[in-house]
């Protein structure tokens, strides 16, 4: 594809993932058409708490892909393209109970293997550092070098940047592959047929129908609070907050995926407007639309516990998306079984904020035949049968 004076490329999705090819595919000079069956951002993308964040990964392939994630972010930030989109800040991992205690230091030391810096505060340095936090908290591990960046807001980043326009309510249908052969000859639309030298996939959920992954790749919900404005107490937090829970909901010491059907994970992230974005629940039901009082009630009361402070602080909005999950654990992010022409960058549950310009990236580069900055060996699709399309 790199010797071509010019390509074409069709990326389906126009969440994080599909922006970040498109812009990173543009870059390298390719006429990129990005088609969503709704509008940028409207499903997880839009929806997401926006960790940017080794904090909470799994030690192996997801740790050292969110390393280069993070990377990625503070270069693009110091070059320009995310400039005052990303805020760097430290997470403080906290442990409240002695079960948390002992997953976090398990946690703590397989960071620092991988070369994170992290820091551990016991008792009284803790809340020295930290004095918003409850007494509930008895121990923390600070990670440094993180951030937070709003989904939405890095898509509309990278799709201005490229100047790319999306195809909006232009939902793909089916993929059609040459006869006989290895190659997509096609890609149906509610709109007609499209034809491109090449096809991402990156629909997120919308991925299980055309790759035959209904099997593999799961929807997860989350629900998330936004509360009103509250400047001293936001300028108490040196960094965001992650309960320890949040690593034992996330099985992130397990290497499997949440076992309970709701796990909530407690988040607290001070935002720049001076207000709090606080998450969230994983949850293998439920829809994107809704939101209910035990979910919110049960985030609000953890929270408060945590940073009793919160509990004068009102809450404005509710919310909620719906993560893609893969049932190993690892997104799929590669090319197509079969398919000479055809890409898939899918799967990354409640990662995909920080993984989806890497990942956009690496896409780009493997289209373009260059060696990818990502190893992406961990995440080929090719290690589920049922991953295809049927000639
Ligand atoms: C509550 C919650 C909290 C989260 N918190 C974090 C976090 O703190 N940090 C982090 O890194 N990640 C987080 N995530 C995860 C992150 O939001 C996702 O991993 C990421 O947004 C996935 O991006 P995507 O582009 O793959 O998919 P999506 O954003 O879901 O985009 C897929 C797009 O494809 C389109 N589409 C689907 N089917 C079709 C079709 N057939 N034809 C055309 N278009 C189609 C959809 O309309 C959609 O716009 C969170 C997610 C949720 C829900």
């Amino acid at each position: 594809m790199q010797s071509r004076s010019s390509f074409s490329v069709i990326v389906v999705g126009s969440g994080i993932v599909g922006a970040a090819t498109a812009y990173f595919l543009a870059r390298r000079g390719a006429e990129v058409r990005l088609l969503d069956a709704s509008a940028p951002a409207a499903e997880a993308t839009g929806a997401a708490d926006g960790a940017v964040s080794v904090a909470s990964k799994r030690p192996g392939p997801m740790m050292t892909a969110a390393m280069k994630g993070v990377a990625l972010y503070g270069q693009l930030a110091d070059e320009g393209l995310f400039a005052g989109a990303f805020k760097r800040r430290s997470t403080f991992i906290i442990a409240a109970s002695d079960d948390e205690c002992a997953v976090l230091d398990a946690h703590s030391a397989a960071l620092a293997s991988a070369g994170v810096t992290v820091k551990t505060l016991s008792d009284a340095a803790l809340h020295h550092s930290f004095p918003a936090l409850s007494r509930q908290a008895k121990m923390a591990v600070e990670v440094h070098g993180e951030g937070h960046a709003i989904g939405y807001q890095i898509v509309h980043r990278l799709l201005s940047a490229a100047k790319i326009k999306v195809d909006r309510d232009t939902q793909v249908e089916g993929i059609r592959v040459e006869q006989g052969g290895n190659r997509i000859a096609s890609i149906a639309t509610n709109r007609g047929d499209l034809r491109g030298d090449a096809v991402v996939i990156a629909a997120g959920n919308g991925s299980a129908k055309l790759l035959g992954l209904s099997d593999v790749l799961t929807p997860r919900k989350g629900q998330l609070l936004v509360t009103e404005r509250a400047t001293a107490l936001n300028a108490l937090m040196p960094g965001a907050i992650m309960s320890g829970r949040y690593l034992l909901s996330k099985g992130s010491q397990k290497g499997a995926q949440a076992a309970a059907s709701r796990g909530l994970g407690l988040v607290i992230d001070p935002l720049t407007t001076g207000q709090f974005l606080i998450g969230g629940t994983r949850e293998d039901f439920g829809r994107r639309e809704t939101n209910d009082i035990d979910a919110v009630t049960q985030i609000l009361s953890s929270a408060v516990d945590l940073v009793p402070g919160l509990a004068g602080v009102r809450l404005l909005r509710s919310f909620s998306g719906v993560r893609t999950a893969v049932i190993d654990g690892l997104p799929l992010v590669g090319r197509i079984p079969g398919l000479e022409n055809g890409y898939v960058a899918t799967g990354f549950e409640g990662d995909g904020i920080c993984l989806g310009p890497v990942t956009g990236k690496a896409i780009a580069q493997l289209i373009c035949d260059q060696k990818t900055d990502l190893d992406i060996s961990a995440f080929n699709p090719a290690r589920f049968n049922s991953c295809g399309v049927a000639a």
